[in-house]
């Protein structure tokens, strides 16, 4: 496994962490599995390509996202298909999409991958083609526009992937309806959790703190002690967006084994 950041992102830390202070610079990591039977797998998808682009992001995104979001320092290069072809893999050669959930930073790369199966909770996708109104910025339909051509795997809660336990996925709702986390376990490495947006910063996730976009703060609540008590029995946590936490995985082509 290898880790790219597919959305550096520099905002105020209100926006993720309720009432904090001051600005944040995180990355968004999105995990590329290079496994000997099933092939090139995915871990969210990150950003679309088109918020490189001022332009094209108020048309992509929606007016004044890209400024909401502080996604100024997104390049062309940061999108998934570029970060893959940096590494040599091909688009084509993606055979599984997992998203933890499908907000615009984690779903961005959806229709760059025609071949793969793009797996993600029922509730999840059933919310993010129909959101209410004050999750709308969050949930860009252009991400979702080949979702009908996709080969899309619905699960409702809890599964393993591969049927191994390798790949288990825990639905972990609350950020998002349909959210979940991924406990890989890799031969040498072991297991760790890549735990999504189950919180922002690691300070939240030990005060449990909400985040003004969370879509039910009880819901996450539970979602992030059921996560809490899985790291407190000894398996490592990554959050997506916290730095030190992105720094700590093997990047671009480093690999954990
Ligand atoms: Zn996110």
């Amino acid at each position: 496994m290898s880790v790219v950041d597919c959305g550096p992102l520099t905002l105020e830390k209100a926006k993720l962490v309720a009432f904090a202070e001051g600005t944040v610079s995180i990355p968004t990591t999105v995990a590329i599995f290079q496994h000997p039977q099933h092939g090139v797998i995915l871990w969210d998808t990150g950003c679309n390509h088109a918020v490189a682009d001022p332009e094209e992001a108020e048309g992509y995104w929606g007016a004044g996202i890209r400024d909401a979001f502080g996604a100024q320092g997104f390049t062309r290069n940061h999108a998934i298909d570029r970060q893959l072809d940096f590494m040599g893999i091909q688009p084509k050669d993606v055979r599984y999409v997992i998203y933890s959930h499908l907000h615009l930073d984690h779903a961005g790369g959806m229709s760059y991958f025609p071949n793969a199966v793009h797996i993600m909770q029922r509730a999840e996708l059933q919310y993010a083609l129909f959101p209410d109104e004050w999750t709308r910025p969050v949930y860009v339909q252009n991400d979702f526009r080949d979702i009908h051509k996709l080969n899309v795997l619905l699960i409702d809660g809890d599964h393993d992937v591969f049927g191994d336990g390798t790949f288990r996925l825990i639905k972990a709702p609350g950020h998002a309806p349909g959210m979940q986390v991924l406990v890989v376990t890799l031969q040498h490495r072991g297991r760790f959790i890549l735990g999504a947006d189950v919180a922002h910063q690691r300070d939240q996730f030990e005060a449990l703190i909400p985040m003004p976009w969370d879509w039910s703060c009880h819901a996450m609540t539970s979602s992030r002690k059921k996560i809490k008590q899985l790291e407190r029995s000894g398996i490592p946590l990554y959050l997506c967006h916290e730095p030190s936490e992105f720094n700590a995985l093997p990047q671009g082509g480093r690999y954990w084994d």
